[in-house]
């Protein structure tokens, strides 16, 4: 069976208040966790900067 791992948005800052509960695989969190973050939190996304790829910038 398959480890799950849970996110908990009290454990971040949020100006809506939300107290959701992401559980899931890893890689299934990491996903759900950053578009919520971005489409319900309002954080913005990740600059391309986050790429392995630091020759530019
Ligand atoms: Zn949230």
């Amino acid at each position: 069976m398959a480890k799950r791992v849970l996110l908990d948005c009290r454990d971040f800052p949020n100006e809506i208040d939300c107290t959701l509960v992401i559980s899931g695989k890893l890689k299934e969190v990491m996903k759900i966790s950053l578009r919520h973050a971005v489409e319900e939190h309002g954080h913005k996304k990740y600059s391309r900067a986050e790429k392995t790829n630091q020759s530019n910038d």
